[in-house]
């Protein structure tokens, strides 16, 4: 699960590591409220943020900094009233629904902090780059030497010498490197404490020098978390950070029924159990000139309930013109599956071709059961296997578009 950044930086607040104070709102003229409220009270410059599930707002003009109420009006209208289109977003964009509007602060210099899984090494590693602020998969490609990382033992934890050998190897310096060194240890701390997958600080800034902080002042003013889901049970606060506006709507309506659905761009639904079998299934839907417009797994559960929830999710997409069922009967029995399939399908009436490939146990009877409900489901059309099936719903589908 991922979170908006003004929650990530209340994580961080929380924990102790030095974040701008901020406030989220939903409107612009809580923008302006919020603005005026800052600039009262003694700020100078303020930074409106559009906070979406995705990065690189920067550039695409989503981060603004505004020194007056009329810079923080224009920048948050601007922000409401457009999508945010940027390199992780895909063409299509996001909407924005809200907006952060915090203390700006001046920079000195940027860096990248983050602590993620390292699946080579089989545990955390805490990763740091003086090339903060930009993209850091362009470090990672272009500068690899700029990124520095360090493995986290999973049962002693981030050491501290670990930490400040880090903060030298990146560059801070003076009073600089006692602070990064507090920040990567709460950190490393708050990705323990939380089951994050993720921890990123993109850029840890150092503030210019001034009489209270000589060496400057090491800030957090962006940061991303991704959380374990199937950790989530056990944070509560956690769980109340959930932002459904921030996911596809039909894939959260399959997860209300345990489904597990993936939007693609063909025009071919793919109803399938276990989503080694749903790979299998889009390969050999292409390789027959075909292409898949989901899939939706339907797990071990493929009962009445599901399948008829999986066929409405699937015949929702517009796109689809043709669909397949690919489902082996391990546990499930092939019968039962069949009679599911024949009930869920009369329930919403199928118009676009449909074939169903059953294997495994029970298949003969699951067999019996579609035969019989040929006449009632025209469109049907049983595979003998996969190969069968993939054929001949590229067919199908082909002969319907031509
Ligand atoms: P992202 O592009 O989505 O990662 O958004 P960030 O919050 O990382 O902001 C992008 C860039 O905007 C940063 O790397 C900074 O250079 C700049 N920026 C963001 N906040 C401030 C601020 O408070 N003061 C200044 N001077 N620049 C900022
Ligand atoms: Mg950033």
């Amino acid at each position: 699960m991922k979170i908006h950044e003004y929650q990530a930086r209340q994580l961080l607040a929380d924990a102790g590591i030095p974040v701008p104070s901020g406030t989220m709102v939903s409107t612009v003229e809580a923008a302006n409220d919020a603005a005026k409220s800052l600039f009262d009270s003694g700020a100078t410059l303020l930074v409106v943020k559009a906070q979406v599930h995705a990065g690189g707002r920067g550039k695409a003009g989503f981060v603004k900094l505004c020194k007056t109420q009329e810079e923080v009006n224009e920048a948050a209208s601007f922000m409401f009233g457009n999508k945010m289109v940027s390199v992780q977003t895909g063409p299509e964009g996001l909407d924005v629904t809200k907006v952060l509007i915090a203390d700006g602060v001046d920079i000195a210099s940027e860096y990248y902090l983050a602590i993620t899984t390292d699946r080579t090494s089989g545990a955390n590693a805490l990763i740091a780059s003086s090339e903060g602020g930009v993209d850091i998969e362009t470090v990672a490609h272009e500068t690899p030497d700029a990124i520095k990382t360090v493995r986290i033992d999973p049962l002693a934890g981030l050491q501290p010498y670990q930490a400040r050998e880090m903060a030298f190897r990146v560059g801070f310096t003076g009073k600089q490197v006692g602070q990064a060194t507090n920040i990567m240890l709460k950190m490393s701390t708050l990705v323990e404490e939380t089951d994050a997958s993720l921890a990123e600080i993109n850029p840890l800034i150092v503030t210019p020098s001034c009489d209270t902080f000589p060496d400057g002042q090491v800030i957090a003013i962006d940061a991303k978390f991704d959380f374990d889901d199937n950790a989530l049970f056990r944070h509560n606060n956690l769980q109340e950070m959930f932002d459904p506006s921030e996911e596809n709507a039909v894939e959260l309506e399959a997860a209300k029924f345990d489904l597990n659905f993936i939007a693609l761009d063909g025009n071919i639904g793919c109803l399938v159990n276990g989503a080694g079998l749903a790979m299998a299934t889009m390969d050999i839907i292409k390789m027959h000139g075909g292409s898949p417009a989901n899939f939706l797994d339907v797990g071990g559960a493929a009962t009445l309930e599901t399948v008829t929830e999986a066929f409405k999710i699937i015949l929702s997409d517009t796109k689809v013109e043709g669909v397949l069922v690919n489902i082996f009967g391990g546990i499930m029995r092939c019968d039962v599956i069949a009679e599911a399939i024949v009930a869920a399908a009369k329930e919403v009436s199928f118009t676009v071709p449909l074939v169903v490939r059953l294997e495994g146990t029970n298949v003969d009877a699951a067999r019996e059961i579609l035969e019989a409900a040929q006449q009632e489901l025209p469109t049907m059309q049983t595979a003998t296997d996969l190969e069968d099936a993939a054929a001949k719903v590229a067919d199908a589908v082909a002969t319907t578009c031509a």
